[in-house]
């Protein structure tokens, strides 16, 4: 029967980052996790790469501040030497077009134009020569070599462990939460399943189920939820240095992983409602590893060598919104806060989009000044390909 200024539902790489940010804030805060460990849905089916290489303000925003906060990690969370298992081998985009080529210039100028100073864009044969692995077809690539992956599990629990250690986090594993309540017009806490919890503030950060618990308090949130897939390859002929490697033309991407590599591939989905355990595609392995050899062919071979104990696939839910930037903030029920529509990048913004939310919460940021607002006008955008 404890009461918290703010509890937190969902203990995802979101729920976790936000209970830092809460608590650094002086928040009494309360996250609630359904599972036994943190990080274990959706964070957990992810290739976990981070990226500066974004031409448009908003989202630049987000990951150059969230990349900074991962790269100071211990700095930022009084953990010192604590390891969030970060790679910095970079991130290669590359097409095979004449148009692609093109195209990904523009784009690199419109990154530089933004203030990222250190991506690269590199010709057909430049792109040969640093990455011998790439096809003949190639014809430009952008990249940018401080990108990288992560371990999204240490950075959550590295959150948490920070915020209970200033004294006003407390972590709740294997906690369910069942109901919101009111308090007259305004949020009171969380029906749980180890009893009721007292708050004037609830952040919904519960992955692909917020938008359920928003129709539950009468919030519409405009998320649909698409199955995305990864398949792990067991194979010593994946370059261990190489980077995270995305197709630009297709959205298929590769990137080492110890004992061998990611692959994955954003097929067109049908929506689905959320699941707590995805199905995966037996097959995905064998239609991963096809689209990723189109610009990395050394991937035939190893097709042609494989076990099928050598490949195992996972899937995930990306919580898509129209104009594919996050919903953060305050709902019509006062004090009942939203941090979801991850759009398939919510490790690497986490940090970021969690310090933007309670800078709302706190009153350091107004609604108005805030671009990810949920009732914010919004323009279907092109889908993003990863
Ligand atoms: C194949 C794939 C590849 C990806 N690759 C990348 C990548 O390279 N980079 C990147 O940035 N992102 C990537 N993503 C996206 C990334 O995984 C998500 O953006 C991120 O994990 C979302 O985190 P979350 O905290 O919102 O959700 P989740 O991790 O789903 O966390 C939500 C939590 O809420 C809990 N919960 C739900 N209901 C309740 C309840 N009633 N009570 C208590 N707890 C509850 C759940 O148990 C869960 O732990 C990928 C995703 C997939 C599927």
């Amino acid at each position: 029967m404890e009461t918290f200024d703010l509890i937190i539902i969902g203990g995802g790489i979101l729920g976790s980052a936000t209970m830092f940010y809460a608590a650094r804030a002086g928040l009494k805060t309360a996250l609630l996790e359904q599972r036994n460990s943190l990080a274990a849905h959706t964070t957990a089916q992810a290739v976990s790469c981070f990226r500066k290489q974004w031409a448009e303000p908003d989202f630049f925003y987000l990951m150059k501040n969230s990349i900074e906060a991962y790269e100071n990690f211990g700095a930022l969370t009084g953990l010192g030497a604590y390891e969030i298992g970060i790679h910095q081998q970079g991130w290669l985009f590359a097409s095979a077009t004449a148009k692609g080529a093109a195209r990904l210039q523009a784009w690199q100028r419109s990154q530089r134009a933004l203030g990222v100073d250190d991506s690269e864009f590199l010709d057909g044969a430049a792109a040969r020569k640093r990455f011998p692995f790439l096809s003949e077809q190639v014809t430009g690539a952008t990249f940018r070599a401080r990108d990288g992956w992560l371990s999204p599990y240490e950075a959550a629990s590295g959150f948490a462990r920070a915020a209970e250690m200033n004294g006003k986090g407390k972590l709740f594993l294997e906690t369910r939460a069942l109901q919101i309540t009111l308090h007259g017009e305004n949020v009171g806490g969380v029906e749980t399943t180890r009893g009721a919890l007292f708050a004037p503030r609830v952040a919904i950060c519960a992955g692909p189920h917020s938008a359920q618990w928003g129709a539950r308090c009468g919030v519409s949130l405009p998320i649909t939820l698409l199955r995305r897939q990864r398949a792990f390859v067991a194979t010593r002929a994946a370059p261990a240095a190489a980077p995270m490697v995305a197709d630009d033309d297709t959205g298929a991407y590769w990137r080492p992983e110890t004992g061998g590599a990611f692959l994955g591939w954003a097929q067109d989905e049908p929506a689905q409602p959320p699941l707590d355990n995805v199905p995966a595609d037996p097959d995905f392995g064998a239609i991963a590893l096809d689209a990723c050899a189109r610009l990395s062919p050394f991937w035939l071979d190893v097709a042609a060598r494989l076990r099928k104990s050598d490949v195992s696939v996972a899937a995930g839910q990306y919580s898509i919104t129209p104009d594919s930037k996050p919903l953060i903030g305050e709902s019509a029920v006062r004090g009942l806060y939203f941090l979801t529509g991850d759009n398939g990048f919510g490790i690497e913004a986490a940090p970021q989009a969690a310090r933007h939310l309670i800078q709302l919460v706190t009153g350091e940021l107004t609604e108005q000044q805030n671009p990810f607002r949920l009732d914010r006008p919004m323009v279907q955008t092109q889908k993003l390909i990863l």
